[in-house]
């Protein structure tokens, strides 16, 4: 069981993370940070599986997975 940690000020929407995931579990979310872009989200967090991908394949460390007794979608506005 993990969290899904995003630092939204750092998301620049290039979508990495979402096609690597292979639950597909990743999205562009609804909210923007102050460069305008969308922020990566994930609806369905109690479902991700942990490989950690997401968080290699970013380029501006934006995303971060670690474990959790329950699952969630973080988003840290930074
Ligand atoms: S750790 Fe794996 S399953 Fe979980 S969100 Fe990232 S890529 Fe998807
Ligand atoms: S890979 Fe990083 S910068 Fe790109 S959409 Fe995902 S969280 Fe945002």
């Amino acid at each position: 069981m993990f969290d899904i940690v995003v630092i939204g000020e750092r998301c620049k929407e290039c979508g990495m993370c979402i096609n690597v995931c292979p639950k597909k579990i990743l999205e562009r979310g609804e909210k923007t940070n102050s460069r305008g872009f969308y922020v990566t989200y994930s609806p369905k967090p109690e479902e991700c599986v942990g490989c950690r991908l997401c968080e290699y394949v970013c380029p501006d460390f934006a995303l971060f997975i670690r474990p959790s007794s329950s699952p969630t979608y973080i988003l840290v506005q930074r």
